[in-house]
């Protein structure tokens, strides 16, 4: 038996690694990606996203410890604010060492994907691009770009939102426009972070400051379309007076920023999971709004449920790209997919100006989580078990 991922990103290195844990190397595993192995973290920008505990403690049970640990830092604290109300959660209220873990996204990716290298039960086809697809009753293939063609009995896409492997396979999508932008960048303050995050909620989007190395934090900071140009052409110091302005001097004074990058922000929800001989993971069958730092992480449960589906099938001697196996992905997908995008969505459509009864129930919620400590506990049980 074997298996086509299209896509190298973290959703389809992980999800190769799963399936060669959970089979024992006994699936085989073809992984095409569009870059160069060597541009593989050089070719991104410098993300860095937070992992909830239960995605990083999951994770580090599948032999990459050593990786995860050298690329990440601990959330020891979160800070939650709008409009001059706050609400610190803490792990040592919870008796944990940390609410959540930052790590580098394309560090992690290229440190997986050289481990994966490494392995006899999986292929990589890099730099590659699909050219053609056949679906046929018992098996499907794939032609790439110069003719080579691989063959197998499922196909994953695991190829980030525009999915051409989706495409190709007809699946459709739906689409909502948030016309706004996320600016990210590392900074530096005078403050050391000791673990602190920030989520800040304004009227014009939301700030979440993410802790780095000791003193720097990872800005990821949404502002309305319109702004975008005015927030690129900024100056480093007129960046980081503006930002300061927002943060405030939660971290001290903000002394200096590196390279901007800017992403279009935007809900893309695949129609379906699966098709015939096809199943889709991570940003392919959804991409979401940074706003609660769910993407990946909703993402990995993707890719933990379709690994432990398929190595089922493959143990029991089934056909893993049976319709009535992909049928068990998907169902096992859509109440966790509809409760996260509502949850995201519903939080960037609160605390957008344009809508003065939601920021006043933003306000509402605040004070009621500050002075609740049940609410919090709620909350605090809610995101680190996803
Ligand atoms: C600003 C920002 C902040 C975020 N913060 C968080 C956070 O705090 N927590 C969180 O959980 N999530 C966060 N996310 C979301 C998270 O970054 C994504 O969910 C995750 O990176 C998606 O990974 P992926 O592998 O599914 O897709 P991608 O990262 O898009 O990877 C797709 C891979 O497929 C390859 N590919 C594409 N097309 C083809 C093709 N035709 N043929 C072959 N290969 C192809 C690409 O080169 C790439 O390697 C954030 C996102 C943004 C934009």
């Amino acid at each position: 038996m074997s298996v086509i991922i299209n896509g190298g990103g973290i959703s389809g290195v992980i999800l190769a690694l799963m399936l060669s844990k959970f089979t024992l190397g006994k699936l085989r595993i073809n992984i095409i990606e569009r870059l160069p192995s060597s541009l593989f973290s050089s070719a991104y920008d410098t993300r860095y996203i937070a992992l909830s505990r239960n995605s990083y403690c999951t994770l580090m049970s599948f032999g990459i410890s050593s990786i995860l640990s050298s690329c990440s830092v601990a959330i020891k604290e979160i800070e939650v604010s709008f409009d001059n109300r706050d609400v610190v959660l803490s792990a040592s209220d919870y008796q944990m060492s940390a609410l959540g873990y930052v790590i580098e996204l394309h560090s992690v990716t290229s440190k997986i994907f050289n481990m994966l290298n490494k392995l006899t039960s999986v292929d990589f086809f890099c730099p590659a691009k699909l050219q053609q697809i056949i679906r046929n009753r018992f098996d499907c293939s794939v032609i790439l770009h110069g003719g080579r063609e691989i063959s197998a009995q499922l196909l994953i896409a695991a190829d980030g939102s525009y999915s051409v492997l989706g495409d190709l396979c007809g699946i459709e999508w739906e689409f909502f426009d948030y016309k706004q932008v996320a600016v990210i960048a590392n900074i530096v303050t005078a403050l050391p972070h000791e673990g602190r995050a920030f989520e800040i909620f304004t009227c014009y989007g939301s700030v979440a400051l993410l802790p780095i190395l000791n003193s720097q934090s990872a800005v990821i900071w949404c502002i309305p379309i319109s702004y975008k140009e005015e927030v690129l052409n900024w100056s480093s110091s007129e960046f980081c007076q503006s930002l300061q302005k927002i943060v405030k001097w939660k971290l001290g004074a903000i002394l200096d920023v590196d390279k901007r990058y800017c992403f279009s922000l935007f809900l893309r929800k695949s129609k379906s999971h699966i098709s015939h001989r096809l199943a889709l993971v991570g940003n392919a069958a959804q991409t979401l709004h940074p706003i609660a730092g769910q993407g990946f992480n909703l993402g990995f449960r993707d890719v933990l449920n379709i690994s432990k589906i398929i190595s089922n099938a493959n143990v029991r001697s089934m056909d893993i790209g049976d319709y009535n196996i992909l049928k068990l992905y998907e169902k096992s997908r859509q109440l966790d997919q509809g409760r996260v995008i509502t949850m995201t969505h519903g939080l960037v459509c609160m605390f957008n100006g344009s809508c003065f009864p939601l920021i006043f129930s933003g306000n509402f919620v605040l004070s009621a989580m500050r002075h609740s400590k049940l609410l919090r506990d709620i909350f605090v049980r809610t995101v680190l078990s996803w």
